[in-house]
């Protein structure tokens, strides 16, 4: 356990400074290329933009509605019926919330209990067990392990206590960047109808699928669209993940629940950022698939100069992220120590999957890397990182 931080409540300590906010800095101070924190180096549509300048000039720049504009409302519902089919009413069923972060935060407080758990799955992205943390209630991990990342239904069945509230799932899957599979979902369903589980669902990375694998929210399935709390994010699809628009859609009552949290942690955000990200829900089918197709080209060339530089890569079906095991370039395993040395022995960065692990030692020798970057970025990070080929890495 890390050293007590003087203030801060028991309910945060040992949470310290988030690895993505210790990588970035590392990545400004030696000018390396960062492959750590998962955000793209180009411009999102420019109707997304345009459509953002317009509502700034157009004094669209006042506190928005409590739950959203309507626009965005509006489009999130249609993007949800075609997409995946599911119908919501947007004005009891859809939240806009600041970023999927807040989605998450306000889920656990609104919904859980002092004392309650949640299962969530291992490794976990890291506002996860901060967000549970602060509502005062208790992870329960299940974990994905390499090479395959896929689902142990025995573990799901096994983690579910008479105190669970709450399944928090993430599909496409960070960091591992898995996809769940039909029989996946369809396990996570039965176990949660057979307990009568809310469900919260983060498909943030829901159009960055590859290789003609398919995201299927789990609210589509049978049983679950009354249990289920969707949630997503303008940020990955329309590349703004500074303008935090993320949203919730669901039955009428855990949505109210979720709004009850949200309005008093940040009220509204993100003004005239909402017509814009409404605008790019409204794009053809063609943006996101040529999305999909683009970031399944960079995950090439990424993975192609992981593989030459010698290590062990977990080829991702999804997300912007594929993880490594370091153990051939560097024996003793040490992800935190390598990605503290990567920018100075040959200018990359990238994170550590230890910090989204309850035991650090289970995720200790596995490094994500992000392919969210232009192909030339890449292949420049893959001719640094072959440099570490076959002397190993300090
Ligand atoms: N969930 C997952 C799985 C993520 O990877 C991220 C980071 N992009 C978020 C949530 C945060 O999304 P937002 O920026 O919309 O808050
Ligand atoms: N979701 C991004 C990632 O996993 C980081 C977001 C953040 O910095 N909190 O890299």
């Amino acid at each position: 356990m890390a050293d007590r931080v003087p203030y801060l409540t028991s309910r945060l300590q040992g949470f310290g400074t988030t690895i993505f906010a210790e990588m970035s800095a590392l990545a400004v101070a030696t000018g390396a290329i960062n492959l750590g924190q998962g955000f793209p180096d180009t411009d999102g549509p420019p109707e997304v933009l345009d459509a953002a300048v317009d509502a700034i000039r157009g004094g669209r720049n006042q506190y928005p509605p409590g739950r959203g504009v309507p626009e965005l409302r509006q489009a999130i519902v249609a993007h949800q019926q075609r997409w995946y089919g599911l119908a919501h009413d947007p004005d009891t069923e859809v939240l806009v919330t600041a970023g999927a972060t807040e989605a998450v935060a306000a889920a656990c407080l609104a919904l859980c209990e002092t004392g309650d758990e949640v299962v969530v799955l291992e490794p976990t992205y890291d506002s996860y067990q901060a967000s549970i943390a602060m509502a005062g209630a208790t992870p329960v991990f299940v974990t994905l392990r390499p090479p395959g990342y896929r689902l142990d239904v025995d573990a799901l069945r096994g983690a579910v206590t008479p105190r669970t509230r709450m399944l928090l799932v993430n599909s496409p899957h960070n960091p591992t960047g898995t996809v769940l599979t039909p029989d996946e979902l369809a396990a996570i369903a039965a176990v949660a109808c057979e307990h009568d589980l809310i469900v919260v669902t983060d498909e943030v990375y829901e159009h960055l699928t590859y290789d003609g694998t398919a995201h299927v929210p789990l609210a589509t399935l049978p049983g679950m669209r009354e249990r289920t709390l969707t949630i997503s994010s303008g940020g990955k699809t329309f590349n703004t993940t500074g303008w935090k628009v993320g949203w919730v859609c669901g039955p009428a009552e855990l949505v109210t629940a979720v709004t009850t949290a949200k309005q008093f942690l940040t009220y509204v955000n993100a003004g005239p950022f909402q017509p814009a990200i409404a605008a790019g829900l409204a794009l053809p089918d063609a943006f996101f698939t040529g999305l999909a197709a683009q970031l399944a080209a960079q995950r090439d060339v990424l993975c192609a100069g992981l593989e030459d530089a010698g290590f062990t890569v977990f080829r991702p079906q999804g997300t912007y992220f594929v993880t490594v095991d370091i153990r051939p370039l560097r024996p003793d395993g040490d992800g935190m120590a390598l990605c503290r040395s990567l920018p100075h022995d040959c200018g990359v960065v990238a994170v550590p999957n230890q910090v989204f692990y309850a035991d650090p030692a289970t995720g200790r020798h596995l490094v994500r890397f992000s392919f969210a970057k232009r192909p030339e970025v890449l292949e420049d990070a893959a001719a640094r990182l072959a440099k570490l080929g076959g002397k190993g890495v300090s």
